[in-house]
């Protein structure tokens, strides 16, 4: 571990607002800290981590002049501008560093790829740069079809080709591709921000060789570095919480309650928004499949309401006992729990990483950028979820019982404990993110 080279390289991992970001990116300062680099987390003053949870870590604030994020219509604009204000306060912030630090102290940044200003503060200060990729891989050769796809005028997607499959990306459908419920506007101004030219030494991805090889295989033609594949992060780092929101335990002592496999945990991340209708949609298919339930309602996810006080007091009574609604859960300790039977999720990566890592089959409904691939890729490809179709009570219904009930339901569980076994294997000694962390830390010592 601490050997003379280790302590001389201080690490300066530059994290996002983004909870599906800032989650992995402490992971993976847990992760390197035990391998024993030195590390500081910059992060913005908008959701920013809780110190206290992580006292191995030197923190550096940078002020972004941010309230609130803004995933709706302007999430470009406010990537740019999030960059443009932190840029010279991360630049200033590592001059002084370095000019009072002891001059056999070495930097290398690690940064979140949506916190890109990392690479102009790395260049003016000739400092090694890495990225950290928080998606999935199988994502990324979809992501990086979209500008040839939108010259061909297929992207944004149209009503008459949605079911049809885009060559080149076979099993993904058009309806699959990323960000293809977005405006014609906002499409471009992505293209736009994915053509900059990006110039890291190195990647890291959070996900495991033997679940996204071919995808892996096609990015490092693409990017022609270094691509170290470590994942699961949320099995190898020892991390204390890392929710922004407050975690309701008591929901632990009710699962305890629950008969095995039985409960069916409902959560669609940090990002994710919805109408009232919507939401209805998801209470009363939930109420009707008689089965129990943990459902994570984030207060403001409802467009118009604070939370759930619009659903008709007839629906708690229904589920009384039953069902448990809450703001925001200990996931990772929900889904290791004996009682979960299914995860309906968005599919955000780290969720579906997270679902895996426990075994735990999934009920797929994505919302927004990358995961409705990875939503293709965990019913079609690894067989361990299944596709909810629309949201519609009746067909909620018919999809948790096909999860939790019968002979298919077993087969997915199955399939799902197979796969959690060989993640598992992945982070054991010879296993393939056992030896790309090795080759990780070698990589940052010698640059
Ligand atoms: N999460 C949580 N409690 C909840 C819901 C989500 O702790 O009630 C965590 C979850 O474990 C995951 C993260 O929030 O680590 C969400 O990240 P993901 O990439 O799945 O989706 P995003 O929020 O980015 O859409």
């Amino acid at each position: 571990m601490g050997d003379e080279r280790k302590q001389s390289k201080h690490l300066v991992l530059i994290a996002s607002p983004f909870q599906g970001h800032m989650t992995p990116m402490l992971q993976l300062g847990s992760v390197l800290h035990s391998k024993g680099f030195s590390i500081t987390i910059a992060h913005t003053k908008l959701n920013s981590p809780d110190p206290s949870n992580h006292p191995e870590f030197e923190f550096l604030e940078l002020f972004d002049n941010f309230l609130a994020i803004d995933a709706s219509a302007h999430f470009t604009k406010f990537l740019e501008l999030l960059n443009n204000n932190c840029k010279k306060q991360l630049q200033d912030l590592l001059i002084q560093k370095i000019q009072q630090s002891n001059k056999m102290m070495m930097i290398t940044i690690i940064y979140d790829n949506i916190m890109y200003f990392a690479e102009e503060v790395a260049r003016n200060l000739n400092l090694p740069i890495i990225v950290l990729r928080s998606c999935s891989a199988s994502y990324m050769p979809a992501f990086l079809a979209l500008p040839k796809l939108h010259a061909q005028g297929q992207f944004p997607v149209q009503d008459s080709i949605r079911d049809k499959f885009v060559p080149e990306l076979y099993p993904l459908r058009y309806k699959d591709l990323p960000f293809n419920n977005t405006s014609s506007e906002v499409v471009q101004e992505i293209i736009a921000l994915s053509g900059r030219n990006r110039i890291p030494s190195a990647i890291i991805w959070n996900t495991m060789d033997f679940l996204e090889n071919s995808s892996l295989t096609k990015l490092q033609k693409h990017y022609k570095i270094p691509i170290f594949s470590i994942g699961p992060l949320n099995e190898l780092a020892q991390c204390p919480s890392t929710s922004f929101l407050k975690e309701d335990t008591d929901c632990i002592s009710w699962l305890d309650k629950q008969a095995p496999r039985s409960v069916i945990y409902v959560s669609l991340g940090s990002l994710a928004t919805m109408d009232e209708k919507e939401l209805a949609e998801i209470a009363w298919g939930l109420a009707d499949s008689n089965q129990a339930f943990l459902w994570v309602v984030r207060p403001g996810s409802v467009k118009g309401s604070d939370w759930i006080e619009f659903l008709p007091s007839s629906f708690l009574e229904e589920v009384r006992g039953r069902g448990l609604v809450l703001k925001w859960a200990p996931q990772k300790q929900v889904l290791a729990h004996f009682a979960v039977g299914g995860f309906w999720s968005h599919c955000g990566w780290n969720s579906s990483l997270e679902s895996i890592s426990q075994g735990v089959p999934m009920m797929c409904w994505p919302f927004l950028g990358d995961q409705y691939v990875n939503s293709r890729y965990l019913s079609c490809v690894w067989q361990v979820g299944l596709e909810l179709e629309c949201l519609e009570r009746n067909a909620i219904v018919i999809i948790i019982r096909r999860l939790l009930g019968d002979d298919e339901g077993k087969e997915i569980r199955q399939r799902a404990i197979n796969m959690k076994e060989k993640a598992n294997c992945c982070l054991w000694k010879g296993g393939s993110s056992f030896n790309d962390l090795n080759n990780l830390v070698e990589f940052i010592l010698s640059n």
